[in-house]
């Protein structure tokens, strides 16, 4: 089936009792048991939930994976993740992470006896350089955040089967919609789906997807023996969410496009960085492995008091931390998602004072582009 038809079906079926379209939420913590030994393979909550069910068969079918294995955020998801490895393990990083990720690794697990090498994996010979005796994962995110550089998926995944690695890849930014992964060759796609997935910023919320049998028996035992799962709630507004996902994504990287046209255009962007734009570095790659380019911008508008001027004064923007839903958001990654980054380091990779990201909502484009017109005053 297409994408929209997946999205909107797949991982649900009416309800049996009242035949209500719609999944039920679940809310309950256990289940009456017929006699000892007997029951309708639901014993308890933490194990097992229908409505989280439904959300990971829908979302393992949008990734093109079969299974799903849902949490209650991302960063619980990265940290089950890591049960795949132990004590003594190797793991390759992109060295340009999402935040949360950098310190779970570095600032947690390296305690436990993980040892990790951040790499620019944007250059594929950097993970071959990287890889050592006790390598067990190589762990990805593309495009990464704020500076949109892209990793080769294909060619990654080449090197992880050649070198018996386990793939992974962190598919927040572009959502199933733009990109899978797995059909790539990866191993395990992780998502956020605080952010594309949900849409509606109302959500805190993780899941790993993957066609490896073994690897999906693990971290389904790890799911409930460590716990960390998403309340029935969480689950049945995601569910709900992804059924527009497809429309929202169009939306979004239509929205992305035009606004990024007005901020060159303007001479508001002194440099821009978006995998759409055809001067982007890695755009080929990009058209090659994406069939999109995503809502996600930066900007460097040259001036540290000109980006303080605009996110000051924008009206329709918010000023604020996260992204991917329907409501756009702007940030000073310099500041906030990345400040714990020294600033020789972020500058090395353009991560400047005076860049500005945009998570460009649905709103219509011409209200958003008024905002930061009215914002340069
Ligand atoms: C937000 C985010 C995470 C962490 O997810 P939470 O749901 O906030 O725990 C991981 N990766 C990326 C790319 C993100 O944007």
């Amino acid at each position: 089936m297409g994408f929209s038809t997946d999205a909107i079906h797949a991982g649900q079926q009416p309800d049996p009792v009242t035949g209500a379209v719609i999944t039920p939420i679940y809310q309950t913590s256990t289940y009456k048991q017929e006699e000892l030994g007997k029951h309708k393979g639901y014993e308890y909550g933490r194990t097992h939930n229908l409505t989280r069910a439904s959300m990971e068969a829908n979302i393992a079918c949008l990734e093109k994976g079969k299974y799903g294995i849902a949490f209650a955020s991302g960063l619980a998801a990265t940290h089950a993740l890591l049960s795949l490895v132990k004590a003594g393990d190797h793991i390759i990083c992109s060295n340009n992470v999402y935040g949360g990720t950098y310190r779970l690794f570095e600032l947690i697990m390296k305690d436990y006896g993980i040892d990790f090498s951040w790499v620019n994996t944007s250059d594929l010979s950097n993970i071959e350089k990287a890889i050592k005796p006790n390598t067990k994962m190589v762990y990805l995110e593309t495009p990464t955040n704020p500076m949109l550089n892209l990793t080769d998926l294909a060619g990654a995944s080449e090197i992880c089967k050649k070198n018996n690695l386990i793939g992974v890849c962190d598919n927040t930014f572009m959502s199933p919609y733009f990109q899978n992964p797995l059909v790539l060759g990866c191993d395990i796609v992780l998502h956020s789906s605080t952010k594309y997935l949900n849409g509606h910023s109302d959500v805190i919320g993780g899941i790993l997807v993957t066609n490896d049998e073994k690897i999906h028996n693990r971290l389904r035992y790890i799911q409930n023996a460590t716990g960390g799962v998403p309340s029935p709630f969480d689950c049945w507004l995601v569910l709900r969410s992804t059924k527009t996902l497809a429309v929202r994504m169009e939306r979004h990287q239509k929205n992305a496009i035009e606004l990024a046209e007005y901020l060159n255009e303007s001479g508001i962007a002194k440099k821009i960085y978006y995998p759409g734009l055809s001067d982007h570095p890695q755009h080929e790659l990009a058209k090659n492995q994406m069939r999109g380019f995503g809502g996600m911008i930066s900007v460097d508008v040259g001036e540290t008091g000109i980006a303080k001027k605009i996110l000051k004064n924008v009206k329709v923007f918010t000023l604020g931390e996260s992204l991917g839903g329907v409501e756009s958001l702007i940030s000073h990654p310099a500041s906030m998602t990345h400040a714990s980054v020294p600033k020789e380091e972020r500058e090395k990779f353009g991560l400047t004072d005076s860049l500005i990201r945009f998570s460009v909502g649905i709103e219509d484009i011409e209200d958003l582009i008024a905002d930061i017109q009215k914002s340069m005053k």
